[in-house]
């Protein structure tokens, strides 16, 4: 059974509908992007599947269905979010974000493996343990929130928007990050509004607009739908 997969995913703000009938399926090792403009549905698609969203419909993880509104459940079959935003807490040391990422994680030397093979991703984090999370640069800070995800140790990563408010070069090293992990097995959403380098990664795109899913394409079939 596929790591992810999603049917007829329905979801609503009060009565604002705002993903309609979505379908998504991610096998192991697989990047699957996720395109659309502004208020396509991107976030509310992610939101769904961790169940941070009133939605119908079924999300299964290696084929077990995942209750709907249960996030630490959705967290313990695997599937992990990066927000938009980022979501790391700013106040706080890189330290302390990245070991939050593993708060469930009893066995210290197991943390600090983890932590290990997160400097071998993001040497530059080794460096600025002491610092606090809200001092750093964006592009820093977009580490610290996937070094974050990573330390839970996730099947299946998700993405909203990691290039968000970043310049090009920086876009470039996040990217790089994500097809390492991904060549190294890891299984990634990637939401993004446009992004060419993103597609360079992804097997598969899917369209959203309006909260629906216009089109499951290939990379290279994009430029076409531009
Ligand atoms: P995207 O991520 O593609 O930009 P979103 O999932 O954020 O789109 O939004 C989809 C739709 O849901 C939009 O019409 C947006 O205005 C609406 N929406 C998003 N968040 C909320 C919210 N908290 N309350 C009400 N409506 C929302
Ligand atoms: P590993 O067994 O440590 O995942 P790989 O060769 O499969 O080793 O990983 C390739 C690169 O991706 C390495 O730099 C590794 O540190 C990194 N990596 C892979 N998976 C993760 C993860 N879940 N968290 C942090 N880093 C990871």
């Amino acid at each position: 059974a596929p790591l992810l997969q999603v049917r007829g995913l329905t979801a609503r703000y009060g009565h604002v509908r705002a993903l309609e009938a979505t379908d998504l399926t991610v096998d192991r090792g697989e990047l699957v992007a996720i395109l659309g403009p502004n208020g396509a549905g991107k976030s509310t698609l992610l939101r769904a599947i961790l169940g941070l969203v009133a939605n119908t419909g079924e999300v299964r993880s290696e084929g077990v269905v995942l209750p709907r509104a249960d996030p630490v459940a959705v967290a313990s079959a695997g599937i992990v979010l990066v927000p938009e935003g980022r979501g790391i807490f700013g106040p706080m040391t890189v330290a302390e974000n990245l070991r939050l990422g593993a708060y469930r994680v009893r066995d210290r030397r197991e943390v600090e493996r983890r932590l290990a093979r997160t400097f071998e991703l993001f040497p530059r984090l080794s460096e600025r343990l002491g610092q606090t999370a809200g001092s750093m640069s964006g592009g820093e800070q977009q580490m610290v929130a996937i070094g974050r995800a990573l330390m839970a140790d996730p099947k299946v990563l998700l993405l909203d928007e990691p290039s968000l408010g970043l310049a090009p070069r920086v876009t470039a090293e996040i990217l790089e990050t994500l097809r390492r992990l991904n060549q190294s097995g890891l299984s990634v959403v990637l939401v993004e509004q446009k992004a060419p380098l993103a597609l360079e990664l992804a097997v598969r795109v899917h369209l959203l607009s309006l909260g629906r899913t216009v089109a499951v394409i290939s990379p290279d079939q994009v430029k076409s739908h531009d």
